[in-house]
């Protein structure tokens, strides 16, 4: 998401989550933070993976391969109907499993073949297969569901989800949106492949991530195909309907699909998108490869969307990034989240600075390399005020209500920067990319990361990494 105190005061309509969560981790999550019982010793609850920050978020016993899900959504009347075909394997016996179903009756539903019952538990939609699952078991389960989605709510993050707009809709938001338009596991620790296809009139455009994978037309209505070939978290998945300008190209044999709504007027928005995969290549001489098989863009023009969202091969950008220009750095945080966020995921909320932190760095990066400030001054300037609220918030543990405060982008940014001077630029770089090679496609902790960081340096950084993102106070330098 991009950094939010660009938008000082406004009533953030950044997106939530509500979430729900994922499945047990393979391997101990914290490995040099004792302060947090690893998952394996957590109780067993089928309706959330245990998150510190978000209890509720996702759901447990289950593991999901993919979502095939197709939907239809009539604008005239806000009605959304889908069926999604999960593909999941048990890490437990289970009598019944959960998922995160926010405001959507389902309307039937089936666990191989054959009909299970279902029961709606406020935002938790609980299967009750004929015969209970075994651990181990690989199934498939298959939802029909359908009614008028709406989003959800959050005190601290403001609305996320589905919301209806004048020609269409909009689905996305950080930390949760998916569950409000197809039944999920809700928490990034529980990434899946996606095949999406959504069916709407005629003359409108469908977006959603991945590779375009078709189109067809029948009786007025038009199927829009896309493909999620890497596993990707829930809250990354995004869906724009409306009349949309799309133009779709190509770089690197991959398929650059860049969307501009209708409305947006002038250049500036193309203008910025279009250099999406300039930014990326550069990126990538620091971060190592892409690791995606599609690049492109969304710009949407809608007032409840203000911030920019990183979803996976196709970030969102509210039409307000681009009204004073085509701001490039905004799309190379977003760009940076490919790696960060995206296909190196969180694996508890608590950790969010490895992926805020990051991409503000890449931004300080874009800039150096566009000659606007280096990376040495933007540390400088931020480190001077001893005032700073980002002193006063560590970044590693910034609470629930700080997932996105400033400590987290900004300290998170300087975080690496001090990492840099102490362990110099060969190893810096080192780090970053075995990070973003050892963890691609999967979750990662602080914890792994700053064993990486000591693997690589070759000595401990424990009072180090303490004073940068576990305490309060400024570091000394
Ligand atoms: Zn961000």
């Amino acid at each position: 998401m991009a950094m939010r105190s660009w938008l000082a005061g406004a009533t953030v309509v950044a997106l939530l989550g509500a979430g729900a969560c994922g499945s047990p981790a393979t391997k101990p999550l914290f490995k040099t933070d004792p302060r947090l019982p690893a998952p394996e010793t957590a109780a067993f609850d089928p309706a959330g993976v245990g998150d510190p920050y978000f209890p509720t978020a996702g759901n447990g016993g289950y593991d999901v391969s993919s979502y095939d899900l197709k939907l239809r959504y009539d604008p005239a009347t806000g009605r959304l109907d889908g069926t999604a075909a999960i593909t999941a394997t048990t890490a437990r016996d289970l009598t019944d499993f959960h998922l995160d179903l926010h405001a959507l009756p389902a309307t039937k539903a089936d666990v191989d073949g054959t009909a299970a019952a279902t029961r709606h538990d406020g935002d938790e939609l609980v299967v009750t297969p004929v015969a209970p699952l075994t651990a181990g078991q690989t199934f498939v389960a298959t939802i029909a569901y359908g009614g008028t989605p709406s989003p959800i709510e959050d005190r601290r993050f403001g609305s996320g989800g589905f919301f209806r707009t004048r020609d269409g809709a909009i689905a996305m938001g950080e930390p949760a949106s998916a569950s409000t338009w197809f039944p999920v596991n809700d928490h990034p620790r529980d990434k899946a492949h996606y095949t999406i296809e959504v069916t709407v009139p005629d003359g409108l455009a469908a977006i959603s991530n991945g590779v375009p994978s078709g189109q067809s037309s029948q009786g007025g209505w038009t199927s829009w195909r896309w493909e999620v070939t890497a596993p990707m978290a829930p809250y990354l998945a995004m869906l724009a309907i409306g009349k949309y300008r799309v133009v779709t190209s190509e770089h690197d044999g991959k398929p650059v699909v860049s969307v501009v709504a209708d409305t947006v007027r002038g250049d500036d928005a193309q203008t910025a998108l279009a250099r999406t995969p300039e930014i990326t290549d550069f990126l990538a001489q620091w971060f190592g490869p892409y690791p995606f098989d599609a690049y492109g863009g969304v710009v949407v023009d809608d007032e409840r969307v203000d911030e920019a969202l990183e979803t996976q091969t196709r970030p969102v950008y509210p039409a307000s990034t681009f009204r004073r220009g085509p701001d490039t750095v905004t799309v190379a945080h977003e760009l940076a989240h490919q790696w960060f966020g995206d296909s190196v995921s969180l694996t508890r909320w608590r950790d969010i600075w490895l992926n805020e932190g990051f991409a503000t760095y890449a931004e300080w990066l874009w800039q150096e390399h566009e000659g606007t400030s280096t990376v040495r001054e933007r540390f400088d300037r931020l480190y001077r005020n001893p005032d700073n609220r980002i002193w006063s918030v560590p970044p590693g543990d910034p609470g629930r209500g700080g997932l996105f405060s400033d400590s987290v982008y900004q300290r998170g940014a300087m975080t690496l920067q001090a990492l840099r001077d102490q362990v110099g630029d060969d190893a810096f770089l080192t780090i970053l990319r075995t990070w973003a090679t050892t963890h691609r496609d999967g979750n990662a902790t602080t914890g792994d990361f700053t064993a990486l960081a000591e693997k690589v340096a070759g000595r401990s950084l424990a009072g180090f990494f303490d004073a940068w993102l576990f305490q309060t106070g400024r570091p000394q330098l």
